[in-house]
Formats: C-alpha cells, structure tokens, sequence
C-alpha cells in the first residue's frame, strides 16, 4: 500500500543507491588516475591494474573459478595465496620490500587489501617511490611464476635494487641508445667485421672461454679508439667451468668495470654473446643464470656519461677472441696500456687497416 510515508522511504532508498553508484564509479576514476600516472614502464601499470581488479590468477582467485583446489602459497606454504599475500604479507616478498628504498620499509603495515594498500602508497609516497614499489610487484609478481613453472627463484636484494635501478631517470635512457651508429660502411661488411667506434667514444670488446677440463674460465676485454688504436687490454680467470653464457656475462662485467677504471665514459660495449646483449638491452629483470651478473653491469652502466650495447658476431670479435689462451692460463689478472701481447698486435693491425681501405672504398 502506498502511502507518503513509504513514498518518501522509496525514494532515499533510490537516491542512496545512485549517491553508492556515482561514489564506486569515482573511486575507480581515481583508481585509474593513480596507475596511470605512474612514471614507470606501461607493463607495469597495466600490471599493477590488473593486480587492483584482482584478476591476476593468484591461487585463491583460481580457487574460486574452481581451478585448484590447494590455494596455499607456491612459494612459503604457510597461508592461502591471496593478491595481499603474494605481494605483500608474503615473509618472501616482505625480504624485498626490506631491501627496497627507506619509505617503503616505512609502509610495512597490516592492510586489508591490496587496494588500501595501494591507496596508502599513492598518499604518502613520492612519485618516484611509487613506481618503485609498483615495478616491485610486478617483479614479485614475474619471481613467482619463474617458481612455479621453471623452479627458479631470484635473491630479493636483487630484485630490490632493480626495481630502485629501473626507476633512477638515468637509468634506461643510457640503455635505448640505438644500438649502430656507424652507417659509413659498405652494408656487406656490417656486422661481419670489427667496426671502429665514432671519435670521442671508446669500444670495448669482451669475450669469455671455458675449459672444462682444467675446470677454468677465462675473461678477456680489448679496447680501441675511432682509429682502430688498441688502448689496452685485459685477462682474468676464475678457477670454475661456468656456464658459457654466465661467463660472457662476467666478461662483460670485467669490460665495464675495466673501462671505467681507465676513465672511460663514453662508450660502446660490443661482445658474441645475443643472449647477454639481450639482457642488458632488456628494461625487464629475467630469471636467468646471468642475470644476477646483467644487473651488475646495469647498475655499473648508469655511472656512464653513454654507453652502447651491441651485440657483433664472432668474426668481428676476434681481438678479445684471440686472448682465450692468456685468459685461460693467467692466475691473476693480467693488464696492458697502449700495448699487448703479441698474439693480438696482427689483429689490431689487420682490423685497422681495414678501416682505412674501405674509408677509401
Ligand atoms: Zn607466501
């Protein structure tokens, strides 16, 4: 029966609904306007959206479309695996966030979802911070997958200190640097030859070699100027057979850290290994067995005024190549300026000469 009384219930009861409707449409406006004003990488934001919708298949949300039937956590097992858990509540996730930089250890409080979670970190963080933490989750995020499907499992410092790494403005740009820059050659000689760096910058050569046998591996680092000039060299060791591509990825790290020594800051770090050029060049952290080593020289990288990362095939490579036997047996490192041994002076003498004939050519 209608009567005023009613009427007038009726209409609240309608009005406090559309008030309900028009705040959740606001919400999830600001929602959005958080993520999307994120100074981080558009993977990440995509990421941390998908995480804010809760349809990132963590094993409780599985559970509920009835997918699994454990939903306790892959990587601690000790509670159920919830978005808060994974990201957040996690002991393994809490040891990055521990490592990660001083006002996000600050944040380390109980919340009742990832989203008040969130919501606490667009208010109190300064913008680079929270792209720090959002490009922490998604590293969280890729850490547990890696785990369950190929049982691998990054340290947490690591991931820490490259979520800070990929945040520092400094940062990628020294990365994206396109990666030739010398188009003066005949198109057939590219990429088969050692090509000189332009003047002012410095290339680097690395190579690496393992022998099984007397269980070594050897790291070797060659640089020349624009004229094709040998500035100096370097030899080192370690007494383990590495995996061939960690390896190169130490030889990279030595060509880095043995520029550097020299003052060098403008230069051109060329080596045979794709798979660790790759890595470098790559904005995201992967789960690799050298990456642990990738992310040293990116960290390294950065204290560069500008640095080129390309990959060369091994015919262009041979200087460092030709060192695989000084690598292989020196004890100590092994260091030459403005020289070096004799194996590799008709190398440098040959490359050099190439470049003045197809200057002519
Ligand atoms: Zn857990």
């Amino acid at each position: 029966m209608y009567s005023v009384r009613s009427g007038y219930h009726k209409a609240r009861e309608l009005g406090l609904q559309s008030e309900a409707e028009s705040s959740e449409r606001e919400r999830e406006v600001s929602l959005w306007r958080s993520v999307w004003a994120l100074q981080a990488h558009a993977s990440t934001k995509v990421f941390i959206w998908r995480v804010l919708k809760n349809v990132i298949p963590v094993y409780l949300n599985l559970s509920k479309r009835r997918i699994l039937v454990d939903v306790r956590c892959p990587i601690c097992g000790k509670e159920e695996e919830s978005v808060l858990h994974i990201m957040w509540i996690c002991e393994f996730s809490s040891q990055v966030f521990s490592n990660s930089v001083q006002s996000i250890q600050k944040m380390r409080l109980r919340f009742l979802d990832f989203e008040q979670l969130w919501l606490a970190a667009v208010d109190r963080l300064s913008s680079s911070d929270l792209a720090i933490l959002a490009t922490t989750f998604r590293l969280i995020w890729s850490r547990r997958n890696s785990f369950i499907f190929e049982q691998k499992f990054q340290p947490s410092k690591y991931l820490a200190s490259y979520a800070i790494n990929s945040v520092a403005p400094s940062a990628v740009k020294s990365l994206v640097i396109p990666r030739r820059v010398l188009l003066s050659f005949p198109s057939s000689l590219q990429g088969q030859v050692w090509l000189p760096p332009p003047e002012g910058i410095i290339k680097v050569n690395w190579d690496a070699g393992i022998n099984v046998a007397v269980q070594k591996s050897g790291f070797r680092v060659v640089i020349r100027d624009h004229l094709g000039v040998l500035m100096a060299a370097k030899c080192s060791s370690r007494p383990i057979a590495l995996d061939p591509t960690v390896a190169e990825a130490e030889a990279a790290l030595l060509a880095v850290e043995f520029a550097m020594e020299l003052g060098f800051r403008h230069i051109i770090l060329e080596g045979d290994s794709l798979a660790v050029v790759e890595d470098i060049l790559n904005e995201d952290y992967c789960f690799h067995d050298w990456s642990g080593v990738v992310l040293e020289i990116k960290a390294k990288i950065q204290r560069l005024f500008s640095c080129q990362v390309q990959f060369v095939p091994r015919e262009g490579n041979c200087a460092a190549h030709c060192l695989a036997k000084e690598a292989l047996n020196c004890d100590n490192p092994i260091t030459w300026i403005e020289e070096g041994p004799s194996v590799l002076l008709p190398i440098i003498i040959a490359e050099k000469s190439s470049i003045q004939s197809s200057e002519g050519f």
